[in-house]
């Protein structure tokens, strides 16, 4: 990786959202296309955005970022959607680190933070689900072991994306038995170095995925972990995690905003220049309809995201605003997406029209990293105080 000194990129999202496209047109369609046919990593476009500095938009600018908020990194992460590309390449550096900054202690911030900041270490993994526990993160079985000045960590993880292009990775393990009473504690979280651990207690395996995605699975074998990397307080590291996902709904939320503009536009250029019968398929109220009702829906959701990045940057509570965003993005993505293929006909199925890769690939945002039942339940069960269903 080359270390050139991350180019702030200053305080005007507007101009922001500038320096992205412009960035992103060097990335056009065929390279995305190129490398979903053979599944490979986009990484002259994740260079290229760590060297401009949007990975590390969050990062303080003591530690060598720029110190920016949630709304600009919606707004970098929405711009890659928006033209095309795929920024869950590398989207999870903007806010993982987000738990190191907030409980790691000042010497591990110092260590590592700004070599994030720089580009020389990519923080891009995040190592919570495993087979066997599914949405319940209660039920994980990994474990930490504390042996003197270390710990020994055994166990598995499964979707742990990006793991094969990362330095390093965030991972939650059992530091504890689970209580039934308090299922929530008795996990903690290790910063993990996973380059010199391959092949000496870790092995990935990476798996194939409907899209594009570098995810992966991963065994621990009597992993070693210098104590030093615990982050935080041993077994409160469910709280930690929590303590991120706001972020990380609100910038998902973003990416699916930047995905259902990029499906309207599309859209909306081919029902102007598509001539059947005589007349532009747009003419027809049958066409016509659905996009202006994908684009409704976009629109509100974007409203939605904007007002949870602008509650968490005001420091405010944003929970029931950053699931909202979440779903209502998700949904307004998925909606344009089949919009869009309905409105190219047998066209939407090519795949030099990069819809049926975008199709799949905002597929997922209603999975991952939080499905739209565990949403709806948040909402009805924490916002709106119905009984509790789980
Ligand atoms: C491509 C990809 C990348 C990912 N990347 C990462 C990553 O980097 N790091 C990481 O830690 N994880 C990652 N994940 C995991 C992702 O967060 C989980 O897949 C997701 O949280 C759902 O968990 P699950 O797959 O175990 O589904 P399950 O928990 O088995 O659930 C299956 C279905 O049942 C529903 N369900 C379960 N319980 C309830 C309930 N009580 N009420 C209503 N519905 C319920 C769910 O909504 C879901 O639709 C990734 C997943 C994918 C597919």
């Amino acid at each position: 990786m080359t270390s050139s000194p991350p180019a702030a990129p200053g305080d005007d999202i507007a101009a922001i959202r500038q320096a992205v496209a412009a960035l992103c047109a060097h990335f056009p369609g065929e390279y995305w296309r190129t490398l979903d046919r053979e599944r490979a990593y986009p990484g002259d476009f994740v260079r290229a955005l760590t060297e401009a500095g949007f990975l590390a938009c969050l990062v303080p600018e003591a530690y060598g970022g720029s110190g920016l908020g949630i709304a600009a990194a919606a707004a970098i992460l929405e711009e890659v959607q928006k033209s095309g590309g795929n920024s869950a390449a590398c989207h999870a550096q903007i806010y993982i680190m987000g738990t190191l900054l907030r409980h790691g202690s000042a010497a591990q911030k110092a260590a590592w933070l700004p070599r994030i900041a720089k580009g020389e270490l990519r923080l891009q993994a995040f190592g919570v689900t495993e087979p066997s526990a599914g949405t319940d993160t209660s039920a994980i079985r990994t474990t930490a072991t504390r042996q003197g000045d270390h710990y020994v960590v055994n166990g598995q993880k499964v979707w742990t994306s990006r793991a094969e292009h990362s330095d390093l990775m965030l991972l939650l393990a059992r530091t504890a038995p689970r209580d039934e009473r308090r299922r929530t504690e008795g996990m903690s979280v290790f910063l993990v170095e996973l380059r010199a651990a391959l092949g000496k207690g870790v092995a990935i395996r990476p798996i194939r995925t409907m899209m594009n995605h570098a995810t992966t699975e991963i065994f621990f074998d009597d992993l070693t972990v210098p104590a030093a990397n615990l982050i935080g307080e041993e077994g409160k590291g469910f709280r930690y995690i929590l303590d991120g996902m706001n972020a990380e709904r609100i910038l998902i939320a973003a990416e699916c905003v930047g995905d259902a503009r990029w499906f309207i536009a599309k859209a909306s250029d081919y029902a102007k220049s598509r001539v059947v019968f005589g007349r532009p398929i747009g003419q027809n109220q049958g066409v016509q309809f659905p996009i202006a009702r994908a684009f409704a829906a976009s629109e509100a959701a974007a409203l939605m995201v904007e007002r949870a990045a602008a509650l968490y940057d005001a420091g405010e509570p944003c929970g029931k605003e950053a699931n909202m965003a979440k779903l209502l993005a998700a949904d307004a993505s998925w909606q344009a997406a089949d919009m869009c293929v309905q409105t190219h006909g047998g066209f939407g199925f090519a795949e030099e029209y990069d819809i049926e890769r975008k199709f799949r690939e905002t597929r997922l945002y209603q999975v991952a990293p939080v499905s739209t039942n565990l949403i709806l339940a948040y909402l009805a069960e924490h916002v709106l105080g119905l009984p509790r269903s789980y």
